[in-house]
């Protein structure tokens, strides 16, 4: 499905929700809000970058999990799961509204000493306490379930093989986006480069064509630029672009079934994709980079990756690479958590940051959530509280564990 074009300037000079950015996050916000009965009010999307080239969602890997540390990541993910499997009767029916693949092909969380296996066990039993079908393995028990795996080095793994896996977030972003604007939401291609505040309220967003807009309330939903748009109303947000590398590559030998979603120790990825493989890491030296620096480093790929996949899964000895891209994590150098609700004391500057890698599946929930805190000032589906922004003000991680 092709974007929709976005043509024109905003047709008010007030709304009362100015969303900044019309990517998954911006866009899910505005659909949930436009979708809710008890809010009626005007919408505006400012998106800098209509072909979304820069945007986190262009480079993402679109997978989802129930493999968290925290009770509250397990409910997102489940809620996503939930969603996308009931997504065209969630947005009203619409035929042409396609239903929203989802390929379970697990996650093997693996883990090479007895400290990592104890944060196995330990989320686990978190998950487990959740419904999920998470199962510990040793590493007999993952040589007969997946024999091209080599587990010599193993002490544990970890794998779950129901609503985990790919799922097409990229067809979901585009619907909400259609839909929103369906409903009223105006989506305009323009740049926020100020936002007004007289005291304990944000009032206005200027943007770089010179207009300036009323704004009821200011949602930031600017991805790894969260950091620069909260710093045009005074405040702060401990989010920055990091640099992460995705290769897809293809092999003489296959594997005869899927390969899950592979936490190597090493922090090495690799997975299924369709016909071929995808793999991935963060940089060893991981600095906040600029947000325009998408440069790839290729030394990676013969330093560091391919060593961890040649060992893992020896069928990968001789592979050949097909495709390979830079994305930006919007990293949250706090615990690596999403940020949602609003500033303590700017109470009508939301904040959706921060998701450090896991927010096209928590984008569901962070849309319903947002729309609540619009509509009635408090969540109701789920509690997202603590991920509010208090814990950034004090300083307290509130640390997920389980972070790609
Ligand atoms: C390599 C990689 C792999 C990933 N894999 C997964 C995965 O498997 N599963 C998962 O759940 N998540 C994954 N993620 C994370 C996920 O892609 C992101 O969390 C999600 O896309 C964030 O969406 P967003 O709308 O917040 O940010 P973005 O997609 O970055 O969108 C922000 C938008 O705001 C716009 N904007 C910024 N400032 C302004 C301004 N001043 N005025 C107007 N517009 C502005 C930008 O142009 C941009 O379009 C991955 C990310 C990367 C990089």
């Amino acid at each position: 499905m092709a974007l929709d074009p976005i043509v024109g300037e905003p047709k008010h000079d007030r709304y009362d929700v100015v969303i900044i950015g019309g990517a998954m996050i911006g866009s899910s916000c505005a659909w949930f809000l436009s979708a809710n009965p008890d809010f009626n009010g005007r919408i505006l999307v400012v998106e800098r970058d209509p072909n979304y080239a820069f945007a986190s969602t262009s480079h993402t890997n679109s997978c989802t999990r129930l493999q968290f540390s925290n009770e509250i990541n397990i409910k997102i993910s489940q809620f996503n799961a939930e969603f996308l499997r009931n997504f065209r009767d969630n947005l009203g029916g619409d035929p042409d509204i396609p239903d929203i693949q989802l390929h379970e092909f697990g996650y093997m969380f693996m883990a090479a000493t007895e400290d990592g296996a104890a944060v196995l066990r330990e989320n686990q039993a978190v998950q487990a306490a959740c419904g999920a079908e998470t199962r510990l393995m040793t590493p007999a028990e993952i040589a007969e379930a997946f024999p091209f795996y080599n587990t010599d080095d193993i002490v544990l793994g970890s794998y779950n093989p129901s609503d985990e896996g790919y799922f097409d977030g990229n067809t979901m972003f585009q619907w909400w986006r259609r839909k929103a604007r369906e409903n009223g939401a105006e989506y305009v291609t323009n740049e926020v480069v100020a936002i007004g505040r007289t005291g304990n309220r944000v009032d206005s967003v200027t943007l770089s064509s010179g207009e300036r807009i009323e704004a009821g309330l200011v949602v930031n939903a600017s991805g790894p630029r969260a950091s620069a748009t909260a710093q045009m109303a005074g405040l702060d947000i401990p989010v920055e672009p990091r640099r992460r590398y995705t290769f897809i590559f293809d092999v003489e030998q296959k594997l005869g079934q899927d390969l899950p979603l592979t936490i190597d120790p090493t922090g090495v990825t690799m997975r299924t994709d369709g016909a071929y493989f995808m793999c991935g890491c963060p940089p060893d030296d991981d600095p906040a980079v600029a947000y325009d620096d998408f440069y790839l480093d290729h030394a990676i790929w013969e330093d560091k990756i391919w060593p961890a996949l040649a060992n893992r899964v020896p069928a990968f000895e001789a592979v050949k690479v097909l495709n390979s891209w830079v994305g930006h994590y919007a990293y949250n150098v706090l615990d690596q958590n999403a940020v949602i609700g609003p500033h303590h004391e700017v109470g009508n500057f939301l904040f959706v940051n921060g998701f450090s890698g896991h927010g096209f599946q928590q984008s569901a929930a962070m849309g319903r959530g947002i729309s609540e805190l619009v509509a009635y000032g408090v969540f109701r589906g789920l509690d997202l509280s603590p991920l509010g922004y208090d814990r950034i003000v004090s300083g307290t991680p509130f640390l997920e564990k389980a972070i790609i």
